[in-house]
């Protein structure tokens, strides 16, 4: 949805994007969802927008992919942990 801007639920074709989601669990101003990790992501004392989720949603049924911003920033450690596939069986 992010790069086809169509909706695979209804095929609707408008797409809004927010650029972050408000975290209302807090008080905290301007708090947003993000990845948690280990150690809050921060860069000379400010939060970092590392790890932040952001969603596109079809103006018409409401449908809402979700992303996070540089995934490949996210430091890894208890709280993230990178997967590893499994080799398959009989191939090489
Ligand atoms: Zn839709």
């Amino acid at each position: 949805m992010r790069n086809s801007v169509r909706c695979p639920k209804c095929d609707g074709q408008s797409i809004l994007h927010a650029s972050g989601i408000e975290d209302r669990s807090t008080h905290a101003k301007d708090a947003v969802l993000s990845i948690k990790g280990d150690e809050p992501f921060t860069v000379f004392g400010s939060w970092s927008h590392v790890g932040v989720i952001e969603a596109y949603i079809c103006e018409n049924c409401g449908f809402t992919e979700w992303y996070t911003r540089d995934p490949d920033k996210i430091p890894h450690g208890e709280t993230v942990r990178r997967l590893k596939t499994k080799p398959r069986k009989g191939y090489r």
